[in-house]
Formats: structure tokens, sequence, C-alpha cells
């Protein structure tokens, strides 16, 4: 007679991954010693990237990496959603759209043809949602990629049954506490003053420009962006398009469905 599989009653945890690169998955494998702290405390039941099996009651738990891009899709993150206690969006693919985002700049039936030539027919597509946009999200896990120790600190908030609050302070603030000299005084442009804090300012730390990954804070400082716009010559086309580069999915809104 077969053994019956004996459960125990850690936290059923489940990732999964819709259009993205995957590259915040890696960032979970990349964890290393916090990801042993957090994998003694729950059972990951489903990770396509390193296991086969399924699970097939309730989650506790959901992580979910990459944006809603196809009617499939939508039925796909609506089913999760019906089975998931707790839901995380993890990546600005995920949170806000991100880069899958640049899509909706185009006429759908055009970009369409440009990917899938003369037999686009066959291939599904609708405009890029952020996974919010077609059901609740409970916690948000901003970044491309996300922030490993912001990650972690997520995880044990949603554990524990706590909110988790996305710092809405611009990423200068994080910039300044860590004595970086401005890039703007390099001649650089950078999306830091209009960009959510909470990665540690992680870009600007390594000499590269913060180019929005983590959405934009709630009430950005327009005037301010007037100011150095002019202050620096620049071309507000341009400044738009950077922008757009993650945020064009939700605009300017990346707040949870009421
Ligand atoms: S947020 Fe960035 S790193 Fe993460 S899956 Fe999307 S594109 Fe990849
Ligand atoms: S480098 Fe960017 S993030 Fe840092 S202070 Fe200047 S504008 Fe802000
Ligand atoms: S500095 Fe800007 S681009 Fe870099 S991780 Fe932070 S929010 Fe994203």
């Amino acid at each position: 007679m077969a053994k019956e599989k004996k459960v125990s009653n850690k936290p059923k945890v489940a990732f999964f991954d819709f259009a993205c690169c995957e590259g915040c998955q890696l960032q979970v494998a990349n964890l290393g010693e916090s990801l042993l702290d957090v994998l003694g405390l729950i059972d990951v039941v489903e990770f396509r990237e390193v296991m086969s099996e399924k699970w097939d009651k309730d989650y506790d738990v959901s992580i979910i990496e990459g944006s809603i891009t196809d009617h499939h899709a939508e039925e796909r993150i609506k089913k999760i959603r019906a089975r998931s206690k707790v839901l995380i969006a993890y990546g600005s693919c995920a949170t806000l759209g991100g880069v899958n985002g640049m899509k909706n700049s185009f006429e759908l039936e055009e970009i369409r043809k440009y990917v899938y030539g003369d037999k686009y027919h066959y291939f599904d597509s609708t405009p890029t949602k952020a996974v919010d946009q077609v059901v609740k999200v409970d916690y948000y896990v901003h970044g491309c990629p996300v922030y490993q120790p912001e990650l972690v600190e997520v995880l044990k908030c949603a554990l524990r049954g706590i909110p988790y609050a996305v710092p809405d302070k611009p990423v200068c603030s994080e910039c300044k506490l860590n004595e970086n000299v401005c890039l703007y005084d390099k001649g650089v442009v950078c999306l830091g003053p209009w960009t959510k804090a909470g990665c540690n300012s992680w870009c600007t730390n390594n000499g590269n420009f913060c180019y929005g990954c983590r959405g934009l804070v709630k009430n950005p400082a327009k005037n301010a962006a007037k100011d150095i716009i002019a202050r620096y010559n620049l071309d507000e086309k341009l400044m738009k398009n950077k922008f757009e580069m993650y945020n064009k999915a939700k605009e300017v809104s990346n707040e949870p469905k009421k």
C-alpha cells in the first residue's frame, strides 16, 4: 500500500509567471541565506522554474510575476486569485505593467503584425495590464528586478498578515542618505525625483541613473520637474518617453483597486 505523503501545516506558497523575462524569479533564487530563513517558514507548492509538482488545494500565498497580455492570461490570473488567500504582485511587469506596457503606445493590430507577421491572427494579444488591473492585489513588490531585502520584508508581512506600505517618497531621499553625488550635477538625466523609493537607490549607488522602475510617487513634484527640465535644457518629449518605459500601462496610478 502506498504511503500517504505527510502534509505540513506551514503556509502553502506558490510562484506563478506571466509575460516577463523571469528576472525577478532569479532574484528569489539568488536570495541565499535569507531565502533559507523564509523557506523554513513556508511550503513552496508550485514554482515552475524549480519544480514540476502541482498543488490541487487553495494557496495561502500566491506570488505573481509578469504582466497580463492576452485573454488566456486574464482567465488564468482570475483562477489563481480565486484559489489564493493572499496575492503578491512582484516585479514591475506585475505591479505596473512595466516594460511590456510599451506595447500600449502602439495600435494593437500593428504590433501584432510586426511581431507575428502575416500569421498574427493565430496569436492572441491584448493591451498590457498590471495584475491589479485584472484582480485584487494584496501586496506589491516593485522593481525591475525586485530589490531582494524588500521582497523578504513583504513576504514576512504577508505571512504575519500585517500590511506593508510601499514607500511613497522619491528615490532621491535614499540617494542623499547614501551620499551619492547627484547625477544631474554630472549632466546625466535621472528619474529619481519622481520615482518611488524602497530600493535603497540601488542604481544610483552603482553609478547608473534611475529609470523609474518602481513607478511614480503619488504626488510627483511637477513644478520641480519643470524647473529641472528648464535648468538642464532637457527635451520634454524625451523625458516623457523615459517615464513611459515602465509606467505606460498604468500611466500615473499604481494604487490597488478599491
Ligand atoms: S520586472 Fe524586470 S526583471 Fe522582473 S520579470 Fe519584469 S522585466 Fe524581468
Ligand atoms: S542622482 Fe538621481 S536619485 Fe540621486 S539625488 Fe540625483 S536625481 Fe535624485
Ligand atoms: S534606482 Fe530607480 S531604476 Fe533603479 S531600482 Fe531604484 S527605482 Fe528602479
